[in-house]
């Protein structure tokens, strides 16, 4: 069987992460990047992540892996022969628009435009296309080759042969795609952090609880579960008769929690300041990159051990 071959268009954080996740799966990779300062270090960079990943027993060869990844300067050239492209440039609707009339460009009739965007829906960045069939959105979480969640977005437009190809290819590459059957601002992932953070930042803001209670009620609590389950399983088994029997029970208290909750931004400068404060107690600045690198550390042997899980 021949080698697929995908284009990675950006070569920042998130585009190295993507070669990463590509490689790994045997795919061959193109790397682009406008900017030629950031493709002479991008493959001594890749290799940093794959030591760690080599470290943590993620992954076992990668040597081989780095090998895959083609750097290339020159769009067209990245572009020739690839099925699919992965899209990481700037977070900004006139850049991608830009971007795209490039990739519509240089790109093969029949290769899939996927972008890598946190928020913008496609329809805001292909509709002048003339072939916005082919384009969606391919949302990870950051670094995709630890965390599997891919959001696949399509528009309006998007093709559904568009839509499997690109759900096959996520799997293929062991990803984990969910389908967003819609467009919606900040897709679900988004959606459902944000849910999270504005009730807490008021629960913070309006004095009832510490930042670091407000981190233990998740770590030591929802957190627990919620790393092997979501929230519509975990409230299924949390009453002798499943989710309806829960909503019986609960329903009225989230109903009126709900209701109580006002429209007012959570987000106020002085609300951050606060939480600045405490932060900084109890992580001084100086302390921030050790405790980032701790971070990717604990993420690491919690995959590992997922992986070592059955059916996890
Ligand atoms: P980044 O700034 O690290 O990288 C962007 C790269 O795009 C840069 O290397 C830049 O030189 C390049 N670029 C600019 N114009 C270009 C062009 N015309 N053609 C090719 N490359 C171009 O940003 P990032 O964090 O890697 O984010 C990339 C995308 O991924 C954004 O849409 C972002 O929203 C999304 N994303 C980011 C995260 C995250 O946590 N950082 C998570 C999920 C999705």
């Amino acid at each position: 069987m021949m080698t697929m071959t995908v284009a990675v268009v950006g070569a920042g954080l998130i585009g190295r992460a993507w070669a990463i996740v590509f490689a790994r799966a045997g795919l061959a990779v193109r790397l682009y990047d406008v900017d030629h300062l950031q493709l002479d270090s991008v493959l001594s960079r890749i290799n940093e992540s794959l030591e760690d990943l080599q470290k943590a027993g993620l992954v076992e060869e990668p040597a081989a892996i780095l090998a895959r990844i083609d750097v290339q300067a020159d769009l067209t050239k990245a572009l020739t022969g690839v099925a699919y492209v992965q899209e990481c440039g700037p977070e900004d609707v006139a850049a991608k628009q830009a971007i795209y009339t490039q990739l519509e460009a240089a790109s093969e009739p029949d290769t899939i435009l996927a972008s890598s965007t946190s928020g913008i829906v496609a329809s805001q960045f292909t509709a002048h296309l003339e072939h916005p069939e082919r384009c969606l959105v391919a949302h990870p979480v950051n670094p995709p080759y630890l965390i599997p969640l891919v959001e696949v977005v399509p528009s309006n437009a998007t093709s559904a042969q568009v839509i499997e190809r690109t759900m096959a290819l996520m799997r293929q590459v062991e990803q984990e795609p969910i389908l967003v059957n819609k467009e919606v601002q900040g897709f679900i992932l988004n959606r459902l952090q944000g849910a999270l953070l504005n009730e807490a930042l008021r629960l913070f803001r309006d004095g009832y609880v510490s930042s670091e209670d407000l981190d233990k009620t998740v770590k030591h609590g929802l957190g627990l579960r919620w790393s092997f389950m979501g929230p519509f399983e975990t409230i299924d088994l949390n009453a002798p008769k499943g989710v309806v029997d829960y909503a019986g029970r609960y329903g009225p208290l989230y109903r009126d929690v709900d209701t109580q909750r006002s429209g007012d931004n959570p987000w106020e400068a002085q609300t951050l300041q606060e939480l600045d404060e405490q932060r900084r107690e109890a992580l001084p600045n100086n302390q921030l990159a050790g405790r980032q690198a701790w971070r990717d550390r604990r993420l690491m042997a919690l995959i590992a051990h997922k992986q070592a899980q059955p059916g996890s």
